[in-house]
């Protein structure tokens, strides 16, 4: 890459929003029997590529056949209390299938997978075999092979040009020797992800402690918001809540990615000192996750513990819900337990006694909201309440990481980039969690999707227009 060079399009981040991109904008074009050159910037090292879809499962919700899950559009709306864009939820609703095929086409394998476990999503979803690796992979292979491109590693987009008339013109970026060169292009997508990896962004956003949140993988550290900073340095308007994140409670004995304790409604949470602090079960795992990650980082000092027993291992498709490499901690009391957790055993006996004794009768179903609760203990346990009486007893010590930011950057259906008073600016795009649209909480499973989809979009359109043109 050279300073001044020209390219048709520049492309910001090499996740599933910039690869979608790519493939999808050079695949246009050799319909268009055209050649143009295009360049994906990538702050990461090669074998770092691929920001947080590098590190993701990658739920996504919805099949081929069936779309995506239709009670996401109202979730969604509820959620965030009518704030997220509905044009852009029903967009991706839309576009589901054809997002889902788009990888399949680009040999992506989809596995059909329906939770054993209560949750929101209602229907099947898809997961990758290999999962957000295999997109990365596939994707960058199926771009390269176009020949009308590269992926600059280690080349991070710094800011933004204009031409004298006001459109986007290219990027400055920062290559491996730390020198500044200028990129030109006359349509640029922001595809570099969210500012979870930007510990002064998280600060001034999100607030007080964002500084205690690990990491949730080791890529998301490039995210530092630098897309977000560049389009709204030349005028773009903001969407998402910039105070709201998505964070999962983790094993924090491990470094290892995605090490999430999904299986926190099976059991009770305790603190430090042994106390219970939060209705385990008062709704579905995938309804509870993030609010049970907000607790233990701004409630519980960044330190909590799930608690079982046997009743656990009863249901053994349950175990798979603590994604961790590393293995429990076991004992057969609860002050043995207690001992190797470093809580005080009086304090942790009394909390589970009385948890115990408050446990109604009726059948642990962990496939429904089965009811079976508590009463007259503060918090209350809603459903799956049993008896902690069935040694062995294990636990997990969990600590908050966060997975993504929500405020970014407003666009269009098209994924274009919108002035807070809605004017498209002239080139720019943007697609992928950059782009702001939660509020609240997390309607789950649809990041990736989103990605790949207004990824998808974006591509095609800027094609389409140089056609028009
Ligand atoms: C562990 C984990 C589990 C998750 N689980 C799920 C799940 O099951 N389902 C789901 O839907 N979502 C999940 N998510 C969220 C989802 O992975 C992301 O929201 C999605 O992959 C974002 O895609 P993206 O292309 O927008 O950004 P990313 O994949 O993060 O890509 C951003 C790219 O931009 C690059 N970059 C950043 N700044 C610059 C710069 N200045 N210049 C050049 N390059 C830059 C990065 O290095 C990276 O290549 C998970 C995330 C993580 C980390």
């Amino acid at each position: 890459m050279a300073q001044g060079e020209t390219f048709d399009l520049v492309i910001v981040g090499c996740g599933a929003a910039g690869l979608s991109a790519a493939v999808s904008f050079a695949e246009a074009e050799q319909k268009e029997g055209r050649s143009p050159r295009i360049a994906v910037l990538e702050a990461a090292p090669q074998d770092e590529r691929g920001g947080a879809t590098r590190w993701t499962t990658a739920g996504l919700r919805g099949t081929i056949k069936d779309g995506l899950d239709p009670f996401w559009v109202g979730l969604a709306a509820q959620l965030s209390k009518g704030l997220a864009d509905a044009d852009i939820c029903s967009t991706l609703e839309r576009e589901t299938r054809d997002s889902l095929t788009f990888l399949t086409d680009h040999g992506v394998e989809l596995i059909e997978h329906r939770s054993p476990i209560a949750a929101t999503m209602q229907g099947m979803i898809s997961l990758p075999n290999g999962g957000g690796h295999a997109i990365v992979e596939n994707l960058a292979r199926c771009f390269e092979a176009t020949g009308m491109g590269s992926i600059y590693y280690e080349t991070e987009a710094v800011r933004l040009t204009l031409s004298d008339a006001g459109r986007v013109a290219g990027v400055v970026v920062r290559g491996p020797d730390g020198l500044l060169k200028t990129l030109h292009a006359p349509s640029v997508i922001l595809a570099c992800g969210g500012f979870e990896g930007n510990a002064e962004m998280l600060t001034q956003y999100v607030g007080p402690k964002a500084c205690d949140l690990r990491l949730i993988a080791p890529g998301i550290k490039y995210n530092r918001g630098a897309g977000i900073r560049m389009a709204m340095d030349i005028g773009a308007g903001t969407a998402g809540q910039f105070d709201g994140i998505h964070a999962e409670a983790v094993d924090s004995r491990t470094d290892r990615a995605d090490a999430v304790i999904y299986g926190c409604p099976y059991g009770i949470l305790v603190n430090a000192e042994g106390q219970r602090f939060f209705d385990e079960g008062r709704d579905t795992m995938d309804a509870t996750f993030e609010l049970i990650g907000y607790e233990i980082w701004r409630n519980q000092n960044q330190a909590a513990f799930f608690i079982g027993d046997r009743h656990v291992h009863d249901h053994p498709h349950l175990l798979a819900l603590f994604d961790t490499d590393q293995p429990p901690i076991e004992a057969d009391t609860i002050e043995e337990l207690a001992l190797q957790l470093g809580i005080e055993p009086d304090a942790l006996v009394a909390t589970i006694d009385s948890y115990n004794g408050a446990v109604q009768p009726g059948e642990f179903d962990p496939a429904r909201l089965d009811g079976k609760c508590t009463v007259g203990i503060e918090p209350p346990k809603s459903n799956w309440a049993y008896p902690l009486d069935r040694a062995p007893f294990f636990a997990y010590p969990l600590t908050t990481a966060i997975t993504f930011t929500y405020g970014g950057i407003k666009t269009d259906t098209q994924g274009r980039v919108l002035t807070g008073t809605g004017t498209p600016i002239p080139g720019l795009y943007a697609a992928g969690e950059i782009a702001g649209l939660f509020y609240h909480e997390y309607p789950a499973a649809t990041s990736v999707l989103r990605a790949i989809t207004f990824g998808r979009i974006a591509g095609a359109g800027i094609s389409r227009s140089r056609a028009n043109a």
